[in-house]
């Protein structure tokens, strides 16, 4: 068990995108039972006015579409002067590209990598200036344990998550020196929308990959809906996180995830093992 050092549980302001559904609801909703100030994105004004009757005064819903990366660095400063300097800013927000990579075009990736990655770096190059300047703050990047172990039929997704953990992992070491942590959640499967109405879906035309991706395709959609882990208890992992001195790297969330990521590392060892010799091989000294 690791040890936890608790940060000073005081009142923070919160940027959490994607407060409609799902885990940013969850988040955001925590946030504000703890007493937190929270900024919410969404994308339409019924899911503003929903978001902001949580807690009208402490609740501000701000209209953002995420691949809008121009309106972003306003929207914040905006944000920043109505509600005080950002503490924290959750990138929550985006959803999954199910298809396979054959199937799929470069207009699916493009939009997979505008919400999941693009959007969430213009995110952080916003906050930042202000946490930098401040000496303090946490950027927590939501991916997915698909960003570190992969399925087929998700390739787009898979490759959005890895670059975001990859990002994030670079981020934490530039902004270390600033007093700015920054953490990526790795979720399993969570009861949310994500499998539901945002998941975009590639047709199929491409019969060779029938056996391969129709029991992939029907599992995830009997499974939505049904998922084993709950987004409230996302949402507290999510604060007790924020109040770390020494917050992780990296968290991953579920049984499933914590599974799959054990299989994952122990292949992943055994494989680095049996090619040492090759690998070692390529030094100017070596033979
Ligand atoms: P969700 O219920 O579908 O919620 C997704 C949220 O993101 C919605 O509020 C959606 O807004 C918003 N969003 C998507 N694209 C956006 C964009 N371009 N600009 C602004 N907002 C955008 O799904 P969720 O599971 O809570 O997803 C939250 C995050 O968790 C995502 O990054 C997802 O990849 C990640 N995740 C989820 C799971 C899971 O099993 N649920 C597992 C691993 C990772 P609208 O209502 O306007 O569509």
């Amino acid at each position: 068990m690791q040890e936890c050092t608790r940060d000073r549980q005081s009142p923070k302001v919160f940027l959490i995108s994607g407060v409609s559904s799902g885990l940013g609801r969850a988040s955001a909703e925590g946030a504000l039972k703890a007493g937190h100030r929270v900024i919410g994105t969404v994308r339409r004004q019924e899911d503003a006015d929903a978001f902001a009757s949580l807690a009208p005064d402490r609740a501000s819903p701000m209209l953002l579409d995420v691949t809008d990366f121009a309106s972003i660095p306003l929207a914040i400063t905006a944000a920043e002067r109505d509600d005080g300097p950002i503490d924290v800013l959750v990138n929550n927000a985006g959803y999954g590209h199910e298809g396979v990579l054959e199937e799929s075009s470069m207009d699916d990736l493009q939009r997979q990598f505008a919400s999941n990655v693009f959007g969430p770096v213009a995110m952080m190059q916003a906050v930042l200036p202000g946490m930098r300047k401040r000496r303090r703050g946490h950027i927590i990047n939501v991916t997915s344990m698909g960003g570190f172990i992969t399925m087929p039929g998700i390739s787009f997704y898979c490759g959005s998550k890895f670059a975001l953990e990859g990002i994030s992992e670079a981020l934490g070491k530039e902004v270390a020196a600033f007093g700015i942590k920054v953490t990526t959640l790795a979720p399993g499967q969570f009861r949310t929308d994500w499998a539901g109405r945002s998941m975009d879906r590639t047709p199929r035309s491409i019969a060779d990959y029938d056996a391969v991706m129709d029991p992939i395709r029907a599992a995830r959609q009997a499974k939505s809906g049904n998922q084993p882990n709950d987004p409230a208890k996302a949402a507290r992992a999510l604060l007790a996180i924020v109040e770390e001195k020494n917050p992780p790297t990296r968290l991953f969330l579920g049984e499933d995830a914590l599974g799959l990521v054990d299989e994952k590392l122990d292949d992943m060892r055994a494989e680095v093992g049996r090619w040492e010799v090759l690998s070692r091989s390529t030094g100017f000294g070596a033979h």
